[in-house]
């Protein structure tokens, strides 16, 4: 059938994907349509010319020049093994685009790799899409008021330091915190100011931890954070210490007046056969200790 070449070059040309075909020195010997309306580029521009010469030069998000060393194309007709990457080619117009493509080995009759074909598509939209959700994903976790974590987000990651410890992964310690008298605060500074006490609490709490313990609202003027990495209920005491301590003197400046509130803290040592609920139960029942025995204090239990 002597017009079956011609036929699949039809189909290839009007791809919406760019596709390119090189032979075993990279070497461009095919280029489509859809691949000049992604980069810029004509056919004229790129057939006979090698791929690592000025063209093309794929580079990784982290800024990796795969050309020379990483090559795709040159990695598959090595091994015949097909590779998918996402990299930001180099557009006709000087700008960076980011890409999908798919480096596949182009073989003769006997199977012989005689060159490569790269297909690539234009993956803005991806990308896109991808930081929408991690976007929409940290905002379902993020307690508007604060900036810190909500209550979605502890459950989550109380249901993960448990799971880790009934491993023996990790040692971790769960701290209850309640501000002091905050409905007398409220009324006598109106609630407005006492939501920016509670942003001032809940930051000054965050920076007294470390980055890799979880900190987060739990409701009201109540917060919890997951202390990681405490060998015994002293190291716990100290971590909910600095807490108590930073928040007391933390101070909101308002009309010549420096306001300043104080929590309560209990704190527990995560134990076997936990679940959040007996875990956050003890910690509530030290943080209620606390407040007996006068607030503004640390109860470890
Ligand atoms: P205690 O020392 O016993 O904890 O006294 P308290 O007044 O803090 O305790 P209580 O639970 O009776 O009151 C909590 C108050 O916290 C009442 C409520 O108006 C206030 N509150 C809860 N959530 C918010 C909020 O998002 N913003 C503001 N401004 N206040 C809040
Ligand atoms: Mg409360
Ligand atoms: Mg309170």
């Amino acid at each position: 059938m002597p017009d079956e070449k011609n036929f699949y070059k039809d189909i290839i040309d009007n791809l919406y994907d760019g596709v390119y075909f090189v032979d075993r020195d990279r070497v461009i010997t095919y280029w489509n349509k859809g691949a000049e309306r992604i980069t810029g580029y004509s056919p004229a521009q790129t057939i006979g010319r090698s791929c690592r010469d000025n063209l093309l030069n794929h580079v990784t998000a982290s800024g990796v020049l795969l050309c020379q060393n990483h090559c795709p194309l040159a990695a598959v007709m090595e091994d015949g093994r097909e590779r998918e990457v996402e990299v930001f080619l180099h557009h006709a117009q000087g700008h960076r685009l980011p890409v999908m493509i798919r480096a596949t080995a182009l073989r003769d009759e006997t199977g012989k790799i005689i060159g490569a074909i790269e297909t690539f598509s234009n993956n803005t939209n991806v990308i896109n899409t991808r930081r929408q959700l991690r976007e929409m994903h940290r905002a379902a976790m993020t307690d508007p008021l604060t900036g810190i974590g909500n209550r979605r987000h502890l459950e989550g990651r109380l249901r993960a330091i448990i799971a880790e410890f009934q491993d023996g992964a990790s040692h971790a310690g769960l701290l209850s915190i309640d501000v002091d008298h905050f409905k007398q605060f409220n009324d006598a500074y109106g609630h407005n100011t006492g939501d920016i006490v509670l942003r001032m609490v809940a930051q000054t709490m965050r920076h007294a931890l470390r980055a890799t313990d979880t900190t987060g609202r739990w409701g009201g003027e109540e917060f919890i954070a997951i202390v990681h990495d405490v060998r015994d209920e002293d190291d716990l005491r100290a971590a909910a210490e600095k807490v108590r301590a930073l928040v007391e003197h933390s101070r909101l400046d308002v009309k010549g007046q420096g306001l300043t509130v104080t929590v309560s803290i209990g704190g527990t040592m995560l134990l076997a056969g936990e679940t959040p609920d007996s875990l956050v139960g003890r910690a509530d029942q030290m943080m209620y200790r606390s407040k007996q025995a006068g607030r503004n204090r640390v109860t470890i239990g």
